[in-house]
Parts: C-alpha cells; sequence; structure tokens
C-alpha cells in the first residue's frame, strides 16, 4: 500500500507547491508578519487587529546561527533506537523580506562545515520522517551555491 505524504505540520507550508514556501500570515491592519502563523488576532500590542491573511514568506535568507545534534534525543523524538544514530544540522535563518529567524535542519548532507554565519541559504521540501503509513514532510534549509 503506497504511504500518504503529510506535512509534518498542517499549514506551515504546501508540500507540492512548484514555489515552495513557508506560509505564515500578516496582519491587515498593521502588516506585522507572523511565523508560526497567527490565525486568531495581531500579536502587536500596539495593534487591536484581527483580520490575519495567509503569505508565503521569503525563499531565501542568511544564516543567522547553526549547530549539530551529535547525540539521539529522548522520546517523544521519533528515532529507531536499534540503528546508528545519524547526526543532523539545525540552522536559524534570517529571512530577507522578514527579518524573522526561522529554525530548520539543514538539507541531507549538510554539516556545520558548510555553513557560516551571514551565509545565503534557500528554502528546499524535504522529509522529517517515514513510517508504515506516511512519508512526514517538512522544509530544510540549503546552502545557495555561489554564482
Ligand atoms: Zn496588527
Amino acid at each position: 500500500m503506497p504511504r500518504t505524504r503529510r506535512p509534518v505540520v498542517p499549514g506551515w507550508f504546501d508540500q507540492d507547491a512548484a514555489d515552495f514556501r513557508l506560509l505564515g500570515t500578516q496582519c491587515r491592519d498593521c502588516g506585522a508578519v507572523f511565523f508560526p502563523r497567527e490565525d486568531a488576532f495581531c500579536r502587536n500590542p500596539a495593534c487591536g487587529g484581527s483580520a490575519l491573511d495567509e503569505v508565503p514568506l521569503s525563499r531565501r535568507g542568511t544564516v543567522w546561527s547553526y549547530t549539530d545534534g551529535r547525540y539521539r534525543p529522548p522520546a517523544p523524538y521519533v528515532s529507531d533506537p536499534d540503528t546508528a544514530w545519524q547526526p543532523y544540522t539545525l540552522v536559524a535563518v534570517e529571512l530577507a523580506a522578514e527579518r524573522m529567524v526561522v529554525l530548520g535542519q539543514a538539507a541531507p548532507g549538510v554539516t556545520v562545515a558548510d555553513l557560516a554565519v551571514g551565509a545565503e541559504v534557500e528554502l528546499v521540501p524535504g522529509v522529517l520522517n517515514e513510517d508504515a503509513e506516511h512519508v512526514w514532510t517538512t522544509w530544510r534549509w540549503r546552502p545557495v551555491e555561489a554564482s
């Protein structure tokens, strides 16, 4: 039976979009942008707005910070204790237009040796985990090759 592709968090991105972006929301009154998305009310304390529109966020940004995970986190982190632990790389990225910092894992194969604070990265679709019924999709950050 084929597995179903599902976003790990519904509404945070469109896993099938040709122009893959994280989805935030923007206040109609003051223009503040939120990610994770805020759909109930504007969190700007100087604004009483409650109308927020979904907006695609910048696809590129710069590395604000980064690190790697070299040990197996405890549950509820999902991993197979019978397999060797594979380190993963976490990147905090300041989005180009929004100037907000979004955390995410680096694309497969990208290590801390490939990253530097201030380096340009781009958002790419990725897979967080797979089980018998689902492929859980997510976003990843990948260094932009110097042209
Ligand atoms: Zn507002």
